[in-house]
């Protein structure tokens, strides 16, 4: 699911330490880099929710939130 990336979900996000990437699901694996599910992992994957493209640099302007997260 994609939602805007507000100012409001950034601040909120540290402020109450939210846990919604993939490096903090329990269907991550790290040895393999990816989803042991194999979901397409490109957005939930980014932590934190506002850094930057690693390859372009934009900066982003939504966030997905996986359904099937678990929290490690
Ligand atoms: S289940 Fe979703 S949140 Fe968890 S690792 Fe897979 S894609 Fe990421």
């Amino acid at each position: 699911m994609k939602f805007a990336l507000t100012a409001e979900l950034i601040a909120e996000a540290r402020q109450f330490e939210l846990r919604s990437a993939c490096g903090d699901c329990m269907y991550w694996s790290a040895a393999r880099e990816t989803c042991w599910h194999d979901w397409p992992d490109i957005g939930q994957r980014r932590w934190p929710l506002d850094a930057p493209d690693p390859v372009t640099g934009a900066v982003p302007v939504d966030v997905a939130f996986c359904k099937e997260f678990e929290l490690r």
